[in-house]
């Protein structure tokens, strides 16, 4: 198992480095120079200069500032501007931004927070109230950046099978639910297949459930391999029992992904010498397909896929059966 925790940590020293890089974007040198010598001795900034506004998106791209402090009087591209441009770019949309202004006006800055701008500071600010701000930005932005890797973790966590990383059964209930909807609107066919491993318990009993693990690991990678739109689905349903969801799919379409399912299983060369439907681990393959309408419903096809699989395992395993017309 991977430390989750570890991996965010990293992502967010990727996104924001330490020491925490401020980004100047200021015309005038002579500020570049006063906001230098502020952040001299704090060992926790590194501050980054910008005298031209044309190259502050790019520089804000590189070096992923934690703030950037944002002059807004500027010869060739003024400062609200560049904040519209900032949070509308892709790595600098949540960076904060501190205004910098010459006036103390309160139009300026109503209309400053209005375009996105987090805080507004009259050049030229205090040393003290300076480093403050931008410890207060720099830590808010990592905390809103690590509840966003939080959220999105743990929706990859909740929606994955743990043994084999496949999509789990609640992902496969909902995929299948998002696409049968859009079927149904689109009168697209969809096609479901439903993959059993052959003689599975004799496997574990034989092999032991470590290589029982093992193989489930594999059939389920080589599953995971064998889809290849986005819009199609690789789940484990449940045991030994897998299922693919192939949208806007028609029978011999589906045919064709469970013949290669079934292959691609053969290839994997795992020995089963309890199986009666040869040496090496195999599987049974149902496939159904429906063109939804609003009389029908997920289950039927799932109904359907099933049936196409006990009739697999009946006709003596290691094979595709698709159902017409269920
Ligand atoms: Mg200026």
């Amino acid at each position: 198992m991977l430390d989750e925790t570890g991996q965010i940590d990293a992502e967010l020293d990727l996104l924001v480095p330490k020491p925490y890089r401020i980004l100047l974007v200021d015309d005038q040198m002579i500020i570049g120079e006063a906001v230098r010598r502020m952040l001299i001795e704090a060992d926790d900034l590194e501050l980054h200069y910008c005298k031209n506004g044309n190259d502050a998106l790019q520089m804000a791209a590189e070096i992923h500032p934690a703030v950037i402090l944002q002059d807004l009087v500027m010869p060739e591209v003024d400062g609200l501007t560049l904040v519209k441009q900032y949070r509308a770019s892709e790595h600098a949309k949540h960076t904060p931004v501190i205004v910098l202004s010459s006036k103390e006006e309160a139009k300026i800055k109503a209309e400053s927070f209005a375009t996105g701008a987090n805080d507004y500071l009259v050049k030229l600010p205090d040393k003290v109230e300076l480093l403050a701000r931008l410890r207060y930005h720099a830590e808010a932005y990592v905390k809103h950046l690590q509840a966003d890797l939080l959220l999105r973790e743990l929706r990859r966590l909740s929606s994955m099978d743990g043994l084999t990383g496949l999509a789990n059964r609640r992902c496969f209930d909902e995929t299948l639910a998002y696409e049968w909807k859009r079927s149904t609107r689109e009168k697209t066919p969809i096609s479901l297949l439903m993959i059993d491993v052959d003689h599975f318990k004799d496997f574990n009993d034989h092999y032991g459930h470590q290589a029982g693990d093992d193989c489930l690991i594999k059939v389920a990678a080589a599953l995971g391999d064998g889809v290849q739109r986005a819009s199609d689905l690789a789940a484990r349903y449940g045991g030994e029992e897998f299922t693919i969801i192939l949208a806007n799919t028609d029978e011999p379409g589906a045919l064709k992904v469970a013949q290669a399912v079934l292959g691609s299983i053969s290839d994997l060369n795992i020995e089963h010498a309890f199986s009666t439907a040869g040496s090496m681990v195999t599987v049974s393959i149902g496939t159904a397909t429906m063109v939804p309408d609003h009389l029908s419903n997920p289950e039927a096809l799932i109904g359907a896929a099933d049936q196409a699989l006990y009739q697999a395992k009946e006709n003596g395993r290691n094979r595709v059966v698709n159902t017409i017309n269920p």
